[in-house]
């Protein structure tokens, strides 16, 4: 011990709650009296109140000074800066041992070096809990475990001591829980209100599931849009480990969910079938007999995905672990009736507390079974990565370093082997040039990591998905690749290095600053929040530059040193400055007469508008798409966004701005007046930039007027069987699908984009007809579009005759409508432009 803690007088208040909290948690447990309970460092029973997160963290931060067997470590921050905690708990000589524990896990996990004694090893087991915000039991639980982990007597307590190193993350998404638990406190009533309809139990819009973005973080395991997610999965491949949980809560209704999930229809294709026939019911039934003991209902089987990889319980079936997802009902608040009586916060924790101790001791019984597991999964991967007939993947795009450079570090983040392009080739339509692309390799032991990064998937055993059916990365990253098995490796890829310009000397004419790359446009708006006028040439052309004739594409900037109001050398040093902080090329011309194309004062050349944005928010609109913009902005472009809440419309008047996006969701809360001020400011040329729904509430709203792609429809049986509605109904959604649309590359929403074809994410019904204009439908579907995941055949038709993008002009303003989701989920880094076009260029589009 590190030092007594307790001082008499407050043994002597805590003992009278100590007895019923513990013996209600842990029956018949004793526990070492020199470790405080959360009940007595935190001065209230757990599960009165909704634990603050400062308070969960300052708990194990007392656990660690006072204990030998605890390591608190921070390892990173989220978004409003709460600290990102792993407390490590095992028995002192595990303690003293623990790098060397965690270097031969590692060991373990890498087929290339042998294979340790696993009979010596301790089971790495991590509980992470929490990762939606509003799910408040979990992190409760993580305290009382710690607590049992740390100053339990029981045998098994010791056991696990001894024979495991647990690793708790006591929130994934701490931003989201404070949220929530601020909400939940605040309106908790003295007695409880337990009818559903009080204000506790009813969150104001957006809620506390979703990070400070809005973010689903249980789906950016993945993508890894967030630091929490950055600095969760980096951590996670230093451990490797062995069982792996994720605690949720469901609705009040419901028991309590454990693993295995259903069988195929919501399984990862990637992972091995040992995973979920022979590991998840060995576990389950730990699971079984601690609920049967405490007599708390729960089922298995039915639904709950565990197919996409980005969630917190699957991204570890992919890395040789056993992912365990657990759902409770929930009492979302203190006290809330269910069709089972009162639920109390209480009993939602104590059913992931029992859970959370049946996976230590699954985990312990099972220590050198789950070691060999690892080891052979890893081995596996490397073997039939070796059969594997795509030998390679080979990838790159020739106009877009930036955008190569994302996908390769993300490609690492992921510990996947890539390596220079040897030599140039040509797969298909795609050349990949030597120096412009890479090779990924598929023998290697991330191999089911590559195929979750090129595989597109279309063939499904079910045909309802709770979430996305397509996750192919390298689509997301709009990155041209193929499987080369020709393709030669060159020198392995450690870490990205970013290009260095030099930035041309001598007096110029004018600037030029191609398009292509995928942090220009956050060089055009430090640019213009610099002061300095930029215009966007709208025709292709050959110039002479310090290069000498270089060809430009349609959407070029131009800086002209004519028409600015700032000094010359202020300008040259703040272009010089924003371009080398966002590795632009920067080309100068000494004369405005191109050697072929239009000249640079062409009446095709004009001002881009610095974008003035305000997005509605608020009950009816989609959170996740609100935010996922909010994201891009924030963290893409520097840009900022004003964010007015549907309730607030009245009180905008929209000509100060010139941008207007609306996010999927219904605005029938707008008033009739705010919808003539939308009308009026629209006619006189702002732009509306439109997602899914929203497309329709301004078509009801006579503002535009698009026409739904209409089929034949056919005919439905006219009675089937109750119990099969959920699979019928759920066949005909688009859950989440990529498909092959064409650009017009004329076109202003098109700007940066060289090639035709780009991949696009859908996930709505939503089916328009392109535009009776024939210039006004800059994006459609391919002949023969579909890509990956789950549609209908119905729907596809639908889709193969409907519109990607489409421009509905309103007076001297338009709508810039997208029916699929450019910015999905942070990953979309393929589409991202054609969403900052319709921003920067919208004035232009018509
Ligand atoms: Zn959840």
């Amino acid at each position: 011990m590190k030092k007594i803690y307790l001082s008499i007088l407050s043994l002597f208040f805590t003992a009278q709650f100590a007895f019923s909290q513990t013996e209600y948690y842990f029956p018949g447990e004793k526990f070492d009296p020199e470790i405080p309970s959360p009940e007595e460092f935190l001065g209230y029973p757990v599960g009165d109140w909704h634990t603050r997160y400062d308070l969960i963290v300052k708990y194990y931060e007392k656990l660690d000074e006072l204990s030998d067997l605890v390591k608190l470590e921070t390892i990173g921050y989220t978004h409003e800066h709460r600290p990102k905690v792993i407390l490590t708990i095992a028995n002192e000589s595990n303690m003293a041992n623990l790098e060397a524990i965690r270097q031969t896990q590692v060991q373990l996990a890498d087929p290339t070096q042998p294979k340790p004694n696993v009979s010596q090893m301790p089971s790495i087991v991590h509980l992470g809990y929490g990762v939606h915000g509003n799910e408040p039991s979990s992190a409760e639980a993580a305290l009382l475990t710690a607590y049992w982990i740390v100053a339990g007597q029981s045998e098994l307590a010791q056991r696990v001591r001894e024979e495991s190193v647990v690793l708790i993350d006591p929130t994934l998404n701490p931003d989201g829980r404070d949220r929530h638990s601020l909400w939940a406190n605040s309106n908790k009533g003295f007695p409880p209100v337990a009818d559903p309809l009080d204000r506790e139990h009813n969150e104001a819009w957006p809620g506390g599931r979703t990070n400070h973005y809005w973010y689903d973080l249980n789906r950016d395991w993945l993508p890894l849009a967030h630091p929490e997610s950055q600095t969760k999965v980096q951590w996670y491949h230093q451990w490797y480990p062995n069982v792996i949980t994720d605690f949720h809560e469901m609705g009040t209704n419901s028991t309590y969910f454990f693993e295995p999930t259903k069988p195929y229809g919501s399984e990862n294709p990637v992972v091995p079938r040992k995973n979920y026939d022979e590991i998840n019911p060995i576990f389950a039934d730990y699971f079984a007999k601690y609920m049967d003991e405490i007599g708390s209902l729960y089922w298995t089987k039915e639904v709950f995905d565990n197919s996409y990889p980005g969630y917190g319980s699957t991204y570890p079936d992919i890395h040789g672990g056993l992912g365990l997802v657990f759902e409770t009902a929930s009492s979302r608040g203190h006290l809330q009736a269910s069709q089972r009586g009162d639920i109390s916060f209480a009993f939602t924790i104590r059913n992931h507390v029992v859970n959370s101790l049946a996976t230590l001791e699954a985990a312990i019984d099972n220590r050198e079974y789950m070691h060999d597991y690892l080891r052979e999964f890893f081995e596996t991967a490397v073997a039939e990565g070796r059969k594997d007939p795509a030998k390679n993947y080979v990838f790159g795009d020739e106009y877009d370093e930036s955008r190569n450079r994302l996908f390769v570090q993300f490609l690492l983040d992921h510990q996947i082997d890539v390596y220079e392009n040897n030599a140039d080739l040509r797969v298909g339509n795609n050349t990949f040039k030597k120096g412009k692309s890479w090779v990924v390799p598929t023998a290697q032991p991330q191999y089911r990591m590559v195929r979750t990064m090129f595989e597109y998937v279309k063939e499904f055993a079910d045909s309802v998905f709770y979430d996305a059916s397509a996750w192919t990365m390298a689509a997301a990253y709009g990155m041209p690749f193929a499987a080369a098995p020709s393709a030669q490796s060159g020198v392995e890829v450690k870490e990205v290095a970013k290009p260095v310009f030099e930035f041309p000397e001598g007096k110029a004419y004018a600037y030029l600053i191609d398009w292509s790359d995928y942090f220009a446009p956050k060089a055009l708006y430090e640019l213009q929040k610099a002061g300095i006028h930029v215009e966007v040439v709208n025709r292709p052309f050959q110039s002479q530059t310090q290069e000498g004739a270089v060809d430009f594409a349609a959407g070029t900037l131009m800086i002209p040193m004519g028409f600015q109001k700032i000094k010359d050398t202020e300008l040259i040093d703040q272009l010089k400055n924003i371009a080398n902080k966002n590795q632009q090329k920067v080309y100068k011309v000494e004369t405005g007469l191109n050697l072929s194309g239009i000249d640079l004062g062409s009446n095709s050349v004009g001002a881009v508008q610095q974008p003035k944005v305000i997005m509605l928010v608020g009950p009816g609109v989609s959170s996740y798409e609100a935010g996922e913009i909010w994201h891009l902005l924030d963290s893409k472009v520097g840009m900022p966004i004003t964010k007015v809440n549907t309730d607030d419309f009245g009180r905008v008047n929209l000509f100060d701005y010139n941008t207007l996006i609306l996010a999927s969701g219904n605005y029938n809360s707008l008033s009739n007046s705010a919808v003539e001020h939308l009308k009026d400011w629209i006619q006189r040329g702002g732009t509306i930039v439109s997602l899914k729904s929203a497309s329709l509430w301004l078509n009801r709203q006579g503002i535009t007027n698009e026409s739904a792609v209409e089929l034949e429809e056919k005919a439905e049986p006219e009675s089937l069987p109750f119990a099969s509605s959920r699979d019928f109904e759920g066949a005909k959604a688009v859950g989440g699908s990529i498909y092959m649309a064409e650009l017009d590359l004329t076109h202003p929403i098109a700007y940066g984009y060289q090639m035709k074809n780009i991949p696009v994410y859908r996930n709505s019904n939503i089916f328009i007809q392109p535009s009776k204009n024939k210039y006004l439908t800059p994006i459609r579907y391919t002949e023969n579009p579909h890509l990956g995941g789950y549609i209908s055949d119905q729907n596809l038709e639908k889709l193969k005759q409907s519109a990607s993008v489409l421009i509905s002009p309103s007076g001297r303003g338009r709508v810039v409508h997208f029916f699929d989701n450019p910015n999905f989920r942070g990953a979309w880094f393929g589409t991202n432009k054609l969403f900052l076009n319709a921003i920067f260029f919208g004035n232009q589009m018509d």
